[in-house]
C-alpha cells in the first residue's frame, strides 16, 4: 500500500481531511459519510508518508467494538501496527503500566465488575433500601456525576443545573455517592471512572509519566467524538499536554450517551477551541440507499438543539434500492415472528446472517426476537452483555476464573489456564451436548475460551519512549480485568449470526438489513424520556438506527406489549417521516453519474428477497420472476456466487436487477 493509493478511495471533502498537515482537524459529517474512514485513511496516509511512526498513534473510540473495527480498517490500510483502542482500554493499560512505580509495589486494586451491589450497600448505611432497579438508577446516576468530574459535595447544586431527574432525592443520592467512595477505599477496589481518574492522576501529578506517555503518544485520533464525556475530555486534555496534533470526529445528530454525561459541546466547539483546525464537512452519503437516506433525512430534520445549526442533509451516494417497510402488528410476539420470518427469508436469499440486525430501545425486548428466531431455527447473536455477562455460568465461571488467580498466581498460556479453570467448573471442552439449555451453557463458556484466544492474539502494545516495551499482558489476572471491563461495557463475545442489539450499542456499526422494532410511544421514545432534552435524544436514537442500513431497512411496532393489551401510539417521530422517497431525488448512483434518479421511477422490491425489480418485473406480485425460491439449485448457486462476487468487489450492492 502507498500513501497515493490510501488516496484513491476518497471523495475531495475525505482527502482534504486525510492530507491535513499535522494539527488539530475536525470533521463534522452526518451518518454513513465515512467518518471512520477518513480517521483511520488519515493515519495510513501520514504513517506510509513517514510523518509520523504508528507507534507515535493513539486512536481512541467508546466502544471495543468500535475499536476492533478500527484496527482491522488499520490493518487492511497497511497500518495495524497503529493502536486503536478504547478510552478505558487505553486507560486501562496506562495505568496499569505504570502501578508498580506509582503505587510503590502495592497491589493494584482490583476493578469492580458492576456498582450496583456496593451502591444497594452505601445505600443501606444511609438507610434508603434499594431494590435491583433502584440500585442501577442510583449507580447510572454516580455514573454521571463522576463522569461529569462532579464531587460527592457538589452533586446537589450540579444536578440542579444539569437538570437531572435524580431517582432519589438528591441530598440522598449526595449521601450515598460519598457513603460509596468511602466502601470502595475500605475494600481496596476502584470502579472504571476511577480508572480513568487513576491516568489523568499519575500524568498530572508525576512528571516523569507524564514525560514518557507524551513522548509516546504524538498523535491523537478521536471517532465518535461527540459522545465524549468531561472526564474523558479531561484524560484527552491530559495526554495532549497542550500540543495540538489531534484529529478529532463526530456526528452531533448521533449523541446518544448524554444520560451518563456525554455532549457534543466538545465537538462543536472544537472549531472555536482551536482556529487553527481543519475543518471538514461531509455530506455524501456511501452507507444506505437513497431510500434509507431520505428516510434519516426527514427523522433528523425535526430535531432541535445547538447541533441542529450545524446540520448538513445527507446525499445518497449508492444505488437505488428497496423502500423502508413500514409494518404495524397487533402486539409485540406478532411482530417478533414476522421479524423472523423476513431473517429466514433474507438469509434464504444470500443475505449471510452476520449481515442483518434487529435493534432496539431496551435490551428486554430482546427476548421476543430471540424465542421467535430460535424456533425458526436462525441463529443470532445478542449483544448487549447483559445476557452474555449476566448468565449464571459465565458469572460462576468468572468466579472460578479469579479464584484460579488466586490459587496460581505468575505466568500462564493464558489459554490453557482458562480451559483448565473451567473444567474445574464440570465443563468438558471437547464435548458439546447435543441441544437445550446445556448446550447453550457450553456455548456460552466456549464463547469465553475463544475471547480468551483473540485477547492472545491482540497485538503487543509498542515500545513507550526509551523506558522498553510495555508488553500485551497475557496474565489471567489482566484476562479477568479485560472480562470486567467487557462486563462493564457490554461486549458479549461475537459469533455468526442475526445479531440482536440496543440501538446504544449499534452506534458506528452497519449491516445490510436492519430491522428497528418496538417503535411505539412507551418504547420509542421510552416512558422515561420526559424532558425536551431526552426527547431529542431518542429522536437522535432512531436516526442512529435508521442510518444504520445498508441495503434494507424495516420499521415496525406492535399495537400492544402482549395479545389483547393495551393499544400503544406510534413513535412520535415516526408521522413525520412523509413519503421515504425524498431521498431519491437527491441520489447518484455510486460509480456513476451525477444523474438524478427519478422518483417516480419504477422502482419495487422483491417481496422474497428484497431485490431490487425495475420495470417489466412481475409488479403485481412484488416478486423476482427468478427468485431463489422458484430457482432451480445450479441456478441459484449461480445466483449466490454472482452476488457474493459483486459484493466482494465493491460494486454496487449485491442485489439483482431485472429488467424484463
Ligand atoms: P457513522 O456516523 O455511522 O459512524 P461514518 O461517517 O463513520 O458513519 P463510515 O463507516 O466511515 O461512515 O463509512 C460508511 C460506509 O461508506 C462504509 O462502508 C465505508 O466503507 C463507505 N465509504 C465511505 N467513504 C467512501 C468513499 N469515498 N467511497 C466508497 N465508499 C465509502
Ligand atoms: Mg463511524
Amino acid at each position: 500500500m502507498t500513501a497515493e493509493r490510501v488516496l484513491a478511495g476518497l471523495d475531495p471533502d475525505q482527502r482534504r481531511a486525510v492530507t491535513a498537515p499535522a494539527g488539530p482537524v475536525c470533521i463534522l459529517a452526518g451518518a454513513g459519510t465515512g467518518k471512520t474512514r477518513a480517521i483511520t485513511h488519515r493515519i495510513a496516509y501520514r504513517t506510509l508518508k513517514g510523518e509520523i511512526s504508528p507507534r507515535h498513534i493513539l486512536a481512541v473510540t467508546f466502544t471495543a467494538r468500535a475499536a476492533a473495527e478500527m484496527r482491522a480498517r488499520l490493518t487492511a490500510l497497511g497500518a495495524g501496527r497503529v493502536q486503536a483502542r478504547t478510552f478505558h482500554a487505553a486507560a486501562l493499560r496506562q495505568v496499569r503500566y505504570f502501578a508498580p512505580r506509582l503505587l510503590e509495589g502495592r497491589a493494584m486494586p482490583e476493578l469492580v465488575e458492576s456498582k450496583g451491589r456496593l451502591v444497594a450497600l452505601a445505600a443501606a448505611h444511609h438507610g434508603l433500601r434499594v431494590d435491583r432497579t433502584g440500585a442501577r438508577d442510583l449507580a447510572a446516576e454516580l455514573e454521571w456525576a463522576k463522569s461529569s468530574l462532579v464531587e460527592p459535595g457538589e452533586y446537589v447544586v450540579a444536578a440542579a443545573k444539569a437538570l437531572r431527574e435524580p431517582p432519589y432525592e438528591a441530598a440522598k443520592v449526595a449521601e450515598v455517592f460519598a457513603a460509596y467512595e468511602a466502601l470502595k477505599r475500605r475494600q481496596g477496589v476502584i470502579d472504571f471512572e476511577d480508572m480513568l481518574r487513576a491516568a489523568v492522576w499519575g500524568i498530572e501529578e508525576h512528571p516523569d509519566v507524564a514525560e514518557q506517555v507524551r513522548s509516546q503518544y504524538r498523535h491523537f485520533v478521536v471517532d465518535e467524538y461527540q459522545d465524549v464525556n468531561p472526564l474523558q475530555q479531561r484524560l484527552l486534555d491530559t495526554w495532549l499536554g497542550g500540543r495540538d496534533d489531534i484529529t478529532v470526529v463526530g456526528d452531533a445528530s448521533q449523541t446518544i450517551y448524554s444520560f451518563t454525561g456525554a455532549t457534543s459541546a466538545y465537538l462543536v466547539d472544537f472549531p472555536r477551541q482551536r482556529r487553527d483546525a481543519v475543518v471538514v464537512r461531509l455530506v455524501r452519503d456511501y452507507r444506505s440507499t437513497p431510500q434509507v437516506v431520505g428516510l434519516a433525512n426527514a427523522v433528523i430534520k425535526q430535531a432541535r438543539g445547538a447541533e441542529a445549526k450545524l446540520r448538513l442533509e445527507l446525499i445518497g451516494q449508492r444505488a437505488p434500492g428497496a423502500e423502508p417497510d413500514l409494518k404495524i402488528f397487533p402486539d409485540e410476539p406478532a411482530e417478533a415472528v414476522a421479524v423472523a420470518r423476513r431473517c429466514r427469508e433474507l438469509i434464504a436469499a444470500g443475505t449471510p446472517a452476520s449481515e442483518i440486525a434487529v435493534l432496539f430501545r431496551t435490551n428486554a425486548q430482546s427476548e421476543a426476537y430471540e424465542k421467535a428466531l430460535a424456533e425458526l431455527e436462525v441463529p443470532y447473536v445478542v449483544r448487549g452483555a447483559e445476557r452474555f455477562f449476566e448468565r449464571t455460568e459465565v458469572r460462576q465461571a468468572m468466579i472460578a476464573l479469579r479464584s484460579a488467580v488466586r490459587s496460581t498466581p505468575g505466568e500462564t498460556p493464558l489459554v490453557q489456564a482458562v480451559v483448565e479453570a473451567l473444567s474445574a467448573t464440570g465443563w468438558v471442552r471437547d464435548k458439546p451436548p447435543p441441544g437445550g439449555a446445556q448446550r447453550e451453557q457450553w456455548e456460552a463458556l466456549a464463547a469465553l475460551v475463544a475471547l480468551a484466544e483473540d485477547y492472545a492474539r491482540s497485538p503487543d502494545l509498542l515500545p513507550l519512549g526509551q523506558a522498553g516495551a510495555i508488553q500485551h499482558d497475557l496474565s489471567l489476572s489482566a484476562f479477568c480485568e479485560e472480562l470486567a471491563r467487557r462486563a462493564e461495557q457490554q461486549h458479549a463475545p461475537t459469533v455468526e449470526g442475526v445479531t440482536l442489539a440496543s440501538l446504544h450499542s449499534a452506534k458506528g456499526l452497519e449491516w445490510d438489513a436492519v430491522f428497528l422494532v418496538g417503535l411505539a410511544e412507551g418504547t420509542l421514545p421510552t416512558t422515561y424520556a420526559k424532558t425536551p432534552e431526552q426527547l431529542e435524544e431518542e429522536r437522535r436514537l432512531l436516526y442512529v438506527g435508521v442510518t444504520r442500513a445498508r441495503q434494507w431497512l424495516w420499521l415496525s411496532y406492535g399495537q400492544s406489549r402482549s395479545p389483547g393489551g393495551r393499544a400503544r401510539r406510534p413513535c412520535r417521530f415516526l408521522p413525520q417521516l412523509g413519503p421515504t422517497r425524498t431521498g431519491l431525488e437527491k441520489a447518484s448512483v455510486a460509480g456513476g453519474s451525477r444523474k438524478p434518479v427519478n422518483r417516480r421511477s419504477t422502482v419495487v422490491s422483491c417481496r422474497i428477497c428484497g431485490a431490487t425489480l425495475m420495470a417489466g418485473a412481475d409488479r403485481k406480485l412484488g416478486r423476482c420472476p427468478t427468485c431463489p425460491s422458484d430457482l432451480d439449485e445450479e441456478l441459484y448457486q449461480r445466483l449466490l456466487e454472482w452476488r457474493a462476487a459483486t459484493a466482494a468487489e465493491q460494486k454496487v450492492p449485491a442485489y439483482v436487477v431485472f429488467t424484463d
